[in-house]
């Protein structure tokens, strides 16, 4: 075909993931355990740093249950969460019967704001109901403000579950984003930075913790000869056939972050002089973002004929070229529209007025070209 698809976040192979599955097939271990769960958890302990231990698990959305499990949520109780990002970072606190409080972005990072934040737990406190947990995420890579939720977090007590799916490989003031939450998760899903197919970890700061995690994700058997069960338990653990593919990855991690870091800069100098288009950066040097997705805003009022995110998009479409809408909000979806909001618009404009943009560390010069081509037809 010509004009093969151009895909936003492909699956990026790096050459050593087989060899892996091999000694998996070799040694039988076909399995959720064995050596390849072993060496990834060590390879993310090691690149993490801050003395984390990681627990790998079939899914990022399996982390956040077991996360708000180790933070002890449960029915009835209200856990605070972003509202533009992924169902995921939510879902669970419904898998748990507690109530999400959905919290508006913020302009600079498009993550939690931490004015409508404290408004938030303010009014929790004085409904009677300290919140179980914050749920923070940084949106397509990028570090949410940091200093400033922890600084809410620690005056109230409440606990952060830090939703890294996006952003492993990112840092704020040289950390590592996955180990700013008292419990962290990132994600191996197929369109994030690396992959294992299907995946993700959950990130504690201790030992015990990482226990507790293992013992839940894997049915919570109790020390006895026969199966016997004291709590309910969960069938969250990672295969090891997947995890040989993560050791592989995990090799090429830093490369993909360069990659995706020089789709954003291609973006930058596409856009240099088109009218009406913002691509989301940040020039904070306290951030360095992966740039899993680069995404733009578009204003019509600028553009050239008042062309909006919608003809942008179905454009890019029609040329066999991905791109999507930012996350819908969830105070704006169907599933969590009764659950309360608090802040303004601006998750909600983003949304009407965003599109992410093809972003893979795979994506070729010739496609470089096709999408400038497109787009700069359109817009110049
Ligand atoms: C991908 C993603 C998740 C879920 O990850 P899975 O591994 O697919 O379960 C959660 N939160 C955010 C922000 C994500 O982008």
């Amino acid at each position: 075909m010509s004009n093969p698809k151009i895909w936003l976040s492909s699956p990026h192979m790096g050459g050593t993931e087989l060899s892996y599955i091999h000694e998996a097939f070799d040694s039988n271990w076909i399995t959720p355990l064995g050596a390849n769960i072993t060496e990834f958890e060590r390879d993310l302990e090691n690149y993490l740093c801050n003395g984390v231990f990681v627990t790998a698990l079939n899914s990022a959305t399996a982390a956040i249950h077991l996360g708000l499990i180790l933070l002890d949520v449960k029915a009835g109780d209200v856990v605070i969460c972003q509202s533009m990002t992924f169902a995921a970072s939510a879902n669970p606190i419904l898998y748990q019967g507690a109530t999400p409080v959905f919290i508006d972005s913020e302009l600079e990072t498009w993550n939690l704001c931490p004015i409508a934040l404290e408004a938030a737990i303010v009014d929790c406190i004085y409904k009677g109901q300290i919140p179980k947990a914050i749920i923070t995420v940084h949106l397509y890579g990028v570090p949410y403000q940091i200093d400033e939720i922890r600084a809410i977090a620690s005056k109230y007590n409440i606990p952060i579950l830090e939703d890294s799916a996006e952003a492993l490989g990112s840092s704020y003031k040289g950390q590592k984003c996955g180990t700013f939450g008292d419990i962290s998760v990132i994600s191996f899903n197929g369109n994030k930075i690396i992959t294992t197919s299907g995946g993700g970890a959950i990130i504690t700061s201790n030992h015990q913790l990482k226990k507790k995690a293992q013992f839940l994700a894997s049915q919570s058997k109790d020390e006895a000869p026969h199966y016997q069960h004291s709590k309910l338990g969960y069938n969250y653990q990672m295969s090891n056939i997947c995890a040989g593919i993560g050791r592989g990855q995990m090799k090429v991690l830093e490369e993909h972050i360069v990659l995706r870091r020089a789709m954003h800069d291609f973006y930058v100098s596409l856009f240099k002089n088109i009218p009406g288009i913002t691509i989301f950066s940040t020039a904070n040097p306290d951030y360095f973002t992966n740039y899993w997705l680069t995404s733009i805003l578009v204003n019509p009022s600028e553009t050239k004929n008042g062309i909006t995110r919608e003809t942008i998009r179905l454009t890019l479409l029609d040329s066999n070229i991905e791109c999507r809408p930012l996350w819908k909000p969830m105070h704006l979806q169907p599933l969590y529209k009764n659950y309360p909001f608090y802040g303004n618009k601006i998750a909600e404009t983003l949304f009407e007025n965003g599109l992410s943009l093809p972003s893979g560390s795979n994506i070729t010069d010739s496609d470089r070209d096709r999408i400038s081509t497109v787009l700069l037809k359109l817009l110049s």
